[in-house]
């Protein structure tokens, strides 16, 4: 469809010439057609071509480079590159190019002006495509990083893997038209004698001055190289659309998908039990049998302080949760719940105190109390941490389907094999229920799904621990159900969780444990049928009645 579409109009540019053609009516469409084939002409239109690919391509790797630049938190490094993009923006091109011509002999470098000008235009694009790069990379919400340093992945890796293929579809339109536009610009580097097509046409138009038919036959030419263009642009996008239905798809689409994964898949690897999670689906926690036995602390946290600004989130905090046990946190908005979660596995750095997971501290180096001072790889400590964590607006990779999402860290991270990584997401996905929709984008599943899609991404890295900050919070009444179902079943499998809800038959049947906070401090602790059925405090009771309101009105 689309291509026919392309070829009627790449056919409309070259004005009726067939028809036209022996008419003696309009002698000047022959004249304007043996121009537009003129090898002179096309010498001139290739190099205007090699002028852009080559300085575009130069350019964009640049502009990244200085859209990094200009995100760092380094002062310097991003005053650097806003000072670059300054005088790069701010000054003609035409000046620039004649600039680096002159420039580049005058401290020894002798480039021929092809070379010139390809260094003035790639230099030039760097400061347009690092806004437009910039732009892209702010586009994509925040909360893709959060999931991705959750699992374990750099910094480099979540730019290359999660930000960079969502700020496509941002970067992709700009980036298309700096290339039609150098295309065309190509043309003022004939100011350093490059002969390209409008030098060209105007030699030709120099002896002939057949103005109007030599300048319309450039004019198709450049019309025809930005259509190649255009229709380069329309590929592009549709590789990066969140539309893009990875099981179909032409060749274009097979050959640039991120993954490749096979679909469907193999019967083999598909597994015949649905919706059980199993206790070999969480082997690797057979590991910790014999630390379970005893009653020492897995997770431990002491005088743990955090504040944002003034103000004070974490209030010199102390917990213990033990191996295999599931621990509620409860506590009114703000008490600084999500707060501390993000501080057990590092996500967000504590101010004072020490947090210990399995006798080891994420991401710091041994302090005895007093300041924690982080450690040089982070990325590094939260992968070796093995800490699955569940966020209340799920998080999924949006360009990556389900299976994708889930073997992303373990392939990446962990150096799992493919193959491997697929067959376990394959398990996963079927343990939580979904492995009919294991090729699906995020955004065809419903919230209780993408839930569960994350739980599985979470268990994919084989946690020994895993957070939730209230996952069922985003859901529809109906939906929460069948996310709570799979937590508990994680649960009788032995799972040691520390889960933020406001669910309180949750929290009374599969939690151990409960903790009430408040502004930063644990207000009570203790059993689920004496923290939420007999509290103590006051505080408590306030809440509690608030909550069990809520849900009746519900
Ligand atoms: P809870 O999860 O219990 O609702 P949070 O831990 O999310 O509470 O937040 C506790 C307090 O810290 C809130 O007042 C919130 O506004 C503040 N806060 C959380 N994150 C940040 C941040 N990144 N910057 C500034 N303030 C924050
Ligand atoms: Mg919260």
């Amino acid at each position: 469809m689309r291509r026919a579409a392309l070829a009627a109009a790449l056919a409309a540019l070259v004005p009726a010439t067939a028809m036209a053609a022996g008419t003696p009516a309009f002698p000047w469409v022959n004249e304007v057609w043996s121009y537009t084939i003129s090898g002179f002409l096309w010498t001139g239109a290739v190099l205007a071509v090699e002028i852009t690919a080559l300085g575009m391509t130069t350019g964009v790797v640049l502009g990244l480079g200085l859209a990094l630049m200009r995100l760092s938190r380094l002062r310097v490094v991003s005053s650097v590159a806003w000072f670059y993009i300054f005088i790069m923006r701010g000054t003609p091109l035409l000046l620039q190019l004649v600039f680096v011509f002159d420039a580049l002999p005058a401290i020894g470098i002798k480039l021929d002006s092809f070379a010139t000008a390809v260094i003035a235009f790639a230099l030039n694009e760097a400061a347009f495509s690092a806004e437009i790069i910039r732009g892209g990379i702010f586009s994509v919400n925040r909360t893709q990083s959060i999931a991705a340093a959750s699992l374990g992945m750099g910094g480099w890796l979540t730019l290359r893997r999660i930000i960079l293929p969502q700020a496509m579809r941002a970067i992709l339109p700009g980036i298309a038209n700096n290339t039609v536009s150098m295309l065309k610009l190509t043309s003022i580097a004939s100011v350093i004698f490059v002969n390209e097509l409008t030098f060209r046409a105007q030699q030709i138009v120099g002896q002939n001055f057949r103005f109007f038919t030599v300048f319309t036959a450039a004019a198709i030419i450049y019309l025809l190289l930005t259509s190649a263009i255009a229709a380069a642009q329309a590929l592009a996008e549709r590789r990066f659309s969140e539309e893009r239905d990875p099981g179909a798809g032409g060749i274009f689409s097979r050959l640039l998908r991120p993954h490749g994964v096979a679909s469907p898949l193999p019967a083999a690897i598909v597994p015949m039990r649905p919706n059980t999670l199993e206790p070999q689906d969480l082997a690797w926690l057979q590991l910790h049998e014999r630390a379970r036995e005893s009653d020492a602390p897995f997770v431990a946290g002491h005088n743990v302080q955090k504040s944002y600004g003034a103000r004070q989130v974490l209030a010199g905090l102390d917990f213990v949760v033990k191996q295999g046990e599931v621990v509620t946190i409860l506590g009114p908005s703000g008490s600084g719940k999500s707060t501390l979660l993000r501080m057990i596995n590092h996500l967000e750095a504590m101010d004072w105190g020490e947090i210990t997971v399995d006798g080891k501290q994420v991401g710091y180096q041994p302090s005895n109390g007093g300041k924690p001072r982080p450690t040089r790889d982070l990325a590094r400590a939260r992968a070796d941490a093995r800490i699955g964590m569940v966020f209340q607006h799920f998080n999924l990779f949006a360009h990556l389907t389900a299976l994708e999402n889930v073997i992303e860290a373990p392939i990446r991270v962990h150096g799992v094999k493919r193959a491997e990584a697929i067959a376990q997401g394959m398990r996963l996905l079927a343990s939580v229920g979904l492995a009919a929709h294991a090729h699906h984008l995020p955004h065809r599943l419903s919230g209780g799904q993408q839930q569960r899609v994350a739980i599985a991404r979470a268990l994919a890295i084989r946690p020994t621990l895993m957070l939730f900050d209230e996952p069922t919070s985003a859901l529809d009444p109906e939906l929460v159900g069948e996310v709570l179902g799979v937590m508990r079943k994680l649960a009788e499998a032995g799972m040691t969780m520390i889960v933020v809800t406001h669910e309180m038959r949750f929290a009374r049947q599969v939690g151990d444990r409960v903790i009430f906070m408040d502004e930063g401090r644990v207000v009570e602790e203790g059993p689920p049928a004496q923290v939420i059925d007999a509290p103590r405090h006051e505080r408590t009771r306030r809440f509690l009645r608030q909550v069990e309101h809520e849900e009746d009105v519900t």
